[in-house]
Formats: structure tokens, sequence, C-alpha cells
């Protein structure tokens, strides 16, 4: 093709509100710092997904980094971590000195395994908090994890990166745990061309990330300092461009959910093809729809995304789990038993481009392609 078809890319929307107010931002020339943006993105998200407080930063990172130094992670404690994941969920355990146990997934959510974390809890009794993620937009078995957090007494952090506007019993993903996180960066749901959010309950650990998200400047005339600050706060553009995509955020998740739906009746005749499930009681975003090919099918991934890219169309492996990256390979890694259910996943699934920009003619265009293998 001709166009180039993507994972996922930014869909602004068409009523040009993102841009509403930037240029809002422009004409009070409150370009920086900080801003009416800032406060009114925090606001609008905090009660979108239905958490009290929420601060905005310079990245889904730079929130799961200050959930961990909010929670007082320091170094040798022990953070339990989903195995199957983006690098991101844990390298902030590894900037805090701290040391990351990877948790392997389950095959129902492909998420972290339940019974894993409690052999974790086994091996290693006092972790100082758990983090777990919710993969391309379908939650994790999120009450079954809370409660063995609860009854352990460790805090959960919810990576919801991939899964804001997901709920699990009706409830938004990233508000179970004591932290949530968001991603904003240019590939998710919505975007705000780079960016992230913390959310919790909790009013004085919020307004704690924010003094030190803001450089860890003591209230003085001049510039006092106590603690280690950082540059991690969102910028009063940045948040303008987030205020306008929540507006289209439950739009965006209609189109993502047609886009699963039509990949499903593509493949519905395919027995070697098996889509992402739709677990009890939760309602995915379906940030990216994902296929698993089945172990004895002679058409392997690479397959698939070579014929793909040939036509110019983006496609990728799942992400390849934690416990077999090089740079974590001196981490303990928990599972319960057999093959890892994490590296099954990542052998054998492919993520098919879900785009909301792409029409449903294109979409069509990458199920026939992909079928001709089976023809
Ligand atoms: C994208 C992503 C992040 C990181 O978010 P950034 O805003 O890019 O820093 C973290 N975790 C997961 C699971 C992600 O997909």
């Amino acid at each position: 093709m001709e166009k180039r078809i993507f994972l996922a890319s930014p869909n602004m929307s068409k009523e040009g509100y993102e841009q509403k107010y930037v240029k809002e931002a422009f004409d009070t020339n409150w370009i920086a710092p900080l801003g009416e943006n800032v406060n009114k993105f925090e606001e609008e998200l905090a009660d979108y997904v239905g958490v009290k407080h929420a601060a905005a930063l310079s990245s889904g990172t730079a929130a799961i980094h200050m959930a961990f130094k909010a929670l007082d992670v320091k170094q040798g404690d022990i953070v339990f971590c989903s195995d199957l994941t983006f690098s991101a969920t844990v390298n902030p355990v590894i900037y805090q000195d701290a040391v990351p146990v990877f948790i392997d997934s389950e095959k129902d959510t492909w998420n972290m395994d339940p019974k894993a974390l409690e052999k974790a809890f086994e091996k290693y009794p006092n972790p100082k908090a758990v983090v777990v993620v919710h993969l391309y937009g379908t939650p994790a078995k999120i009450d079954e994890i809370k409660e063995i957090c609860d009854k352990h007494g460790v805090p959960l952090v919810e990576d919801a990166a991939e899964s804001l506007g997901a709920t699990y019993n009706g409830k938004q993903t990233g508000t179970f745990g004591k932290y949530g996180i968001y991603s904003f960066n240019g590939n998710k749901i919505i975007t705000t061309s780079g960016g992230g959010m913390l959310v919790s309950d909790d009013e004085e650990r919020i307004a704690k990330v924010r003094f030190w998200a803001t450089q860890a400047r003591e209230k003085a005339r001049h510039y006092e300092h106590k603690e280690i600050g950082y540059n991690y706060r969102m910028s009063n553009i940045v948040a303008g461009i987030g205020r306008g995509q929540l507006k289209v955020l439950d739009e965006r998740i209609k189109q993502k959910n047609d886009i699963y739906n039509n990949y499903k009746e593509g493949f519905k005749d395919i027995a070697d093809i098996k889509i992402q499930e739709i677990p009890k009681d939760t309602n995915p975003n379906h940030w990216l729809s994902v296929i698993t090919l089945k172990e004895d099918s002679k058409v392997k991934p690479i397959d698939i995304m070579e014929v793909l890219e040939k036509e110019n169309i983006e496609s990728r492996p799942v992400w390849k789990p934690m416990h077999m990256q090089p740079v974590f390979k001196d981490y303990d890694f928990i599972k319960v038993e057999g093959e890892p259910v994490s590296t099954e996943l990542f052998e054998r699934g492919v993520c098919l481009p879900s785009d909301t920009n792409m029409t449903k003619e294109e979409q069509d265009v990458v199920i026939d392609i992909i079928k001709k293998f089976w023809k």
C-alpha cells in the first residue's frame, strides 16, 4: 500500500478540541510553567476514571517512578512486576536501586498470574510493592491480585499505560491499587505527543509528587532544597492536547472495539488463529488487537509480520518478557509450573494494526493478506 498502516498512531479530534486549548495557552502566553490546562487536565482525567487526585507528568515512566518514590521504594527493596510488559514498567524499580522479581502471566488475560504471585510471596514474604500491567488494554485479574496484596499488606501499583478507559466490573483500571498510572505517549489510545499521569486517592502523596516533579523547590523566595527533585512536570501546552484528547477517548475506545470485532470476525474460520479474549467481567479498551498462532500452525508470527511489512503495514511481536531481557537476566522469575506462559505468548503472538486512523477497507486488506496463508 502507498499509505503506511500503523499499529497505532496519533488521532486528534476532528472538532479541533486540542488546538482550542493549546491556542488558549498561546493567547494568554501561558506556554509555561504549569497553568490552567495542567490543573484542568488533572481534574478532568481524575473525574473520568473516578479517583480523587492526579498529577500530570512528563511521561508514563516518570509516573511509575514517582509511584515507587511515593511508596518509599529504596535500595534493596523487592518489587514484584508483571513479566510480560514493556521495560518502562521495570526501569523505575532500578532507578530506585530496588530489585525486581518477575511474575509470569496466566492464559486467560495474559496478565500477572495470581497463583504465581502467591508463590512469589512464599519465597519473598516482604516485597515493598507490586506493579501489575493491563496488557494491550485487557484488564488483569485485578480483584484477585488486590486481595493477595491486601492479605500481605503490600501496596499495589497499576501500570494502566495501555488500558486507559478499560474497566473491570465497571471500575476503571488504574483505580484499584494505591497508585495508578497512565501514558499519553504517541502510540497510546489518546496522546499528548508524550506525557503521563499518576492517580491516587491520597491527596498528600499526590501533592508530594508534584513537589518532587518540580525540582523539590521548598517554599522560599530563594531556591531552597531539602530533597532531591526531578524535572517531571507536564507542560501547559501538552496538557491542552490532553484535555482535547480526553473528549474523544470514548469514541476511540469504540473505534478500537470495532477494529477488534472486525479481526475476530475475519479470522473466525481459521482454527490456527486465536485473538486475545475478553475476560469475564471486563471491558478492554482494545488498544491493540493481538492474535496468537497455534503451536502446530505451519504459519509462524514472523511469516505474517514479513508479508505485512512488504505491503507497508506495521505489525509487531508480543512484548518480549522481562525475564528474557539481557538487562534483567540476573533477577528472579516466578512461574507456576511448566513452560512460562509469557514466553509462549511472545513466541506465538502478533500485534496487528489497530490504528483508529485506519479505514474498514484498509483493515479488510490486512485480514485478506493474512488469510491467504490458509488458502
Ligand atoms: C507505554 C508504556 C509505558 C511508558 O509510558 P511512557 O509514557 O512512554 O513513558 C509503561 N508501561 C507500559 C505497559 C507501556 O505500554
